[in-house]
């Protein structure tokens, strides 16, 4: 039986880069979008053209609701689910912390934080072994924002990473006996669009000088670190991370 994998914000950039890779290596998967269906089913369409198997669900991870109908969807239409990547995340303008309202944070923290908790207990119900599932892994896109703090551009979103951080290690922990792996990427700077919803699409290209390696990043190499981490190579590794920032 091939193994299911949900990637919350699979219409586009990591996320779509996870989809493809899964799907290519036998996963039957699942890409949850926000509001951009027309990228979502480019995605889907792309998988199904390579063989693969793939179903676009909208829903908001920061509504409660939207995300039972997106797990429920998954049971009824694919079965039951092996692997999760919590990625859906957004950030907003590049400011400073002055200049940052509640509203604003109550958005970041709610579609990055509220989402990937929300996601990380309708999965963990579905596969812990201690509720009658059958066990699974679960990656949480998390990013070296969350070591470096974004001074001047978003240290609200950086602290959402924080508290991926904090969550990826607790968790781990708590259903490490119940057969569910959690781990994270910490992704560097990388090629795709969420950079132009911090006003500079440009950003990968102007920061890449301070990268060691000298570039920015492609999302097929954040997807190949988290499908390592989904599989079985990684069986032994949980409450962990994986860097994929060119050392910086
Ligand atoms: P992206 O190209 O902007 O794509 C974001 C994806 O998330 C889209 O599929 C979007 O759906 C979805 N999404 C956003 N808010 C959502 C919500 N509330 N509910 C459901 N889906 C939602 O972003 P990306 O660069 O690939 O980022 C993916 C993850 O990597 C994020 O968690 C981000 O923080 C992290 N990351 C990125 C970088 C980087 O340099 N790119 C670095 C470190 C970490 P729609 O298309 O429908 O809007």
């Amino acid at each position: 039986m091939k193994p299911i994998l949900l990637v919350t914000g699979g219409s586009r950039g990591i996320g779509a880069a996870t989809a493809r890779l899964a799907a290519a290596r036998g996963y039957r998967v699942c890409l949850g979008y926000r509001s951009d269906a027309a990228s979502a089913d480019a995605v889907v369409a792309d998988i199904a053209r390579s063989g693969g198997e793939a179903l676009a669900v909208q829903a908001d991870v920061a509504s409660e609701a939207d995300v039972r109908r997106l797990f429920e969807t998954v049971d009824a239409r694919l079965g039951h689910l092996s692997a999760l990547v919590n990625n859906a995340g957004i950030l907003e303008r590049q400011t400073t912390l002055v200049n940052i309202d509640a509203a604003r944070l109550q958005r970041v923290l709610a579609a990055n934080v509220i989402g990937s908790f929300l996601c990380a207990r309708e999965a963990v119900r579905r596969m812990s072994t201690r509720l009658g599932g059958a066990g699974g892994a679960i990656v949480n896109v998390s990013s070296m924002a969350a070591r470096l703090g974004s001074p001047g551009e978003y240290v609200d979103y950086a602290a959402s990473k924080g508290a991926i951080d904090a969550m990826t290690i607790g968790l781990a922990k708590e259903v490490a006996a119940e057969g569910i792996r959690v781990n994270a990427v910490r992704p560097g700077v990388i090629y795709t669009g969420i950079h132009a919803s911090g006003g500079e699409p440009g950003r990968v290209d102007r920061v890449k000088s301070a990268v060691p390696m000298q570039r920015g990043g492609r999302p097929e190499e954040v997807a190949q670190a988290i499908l390592w981490l989904l599989s079985d190579e990684a069986s032994y590794s949980t409450g962990t991370f994986i860097d994929v920032s060119g050392g910086r």
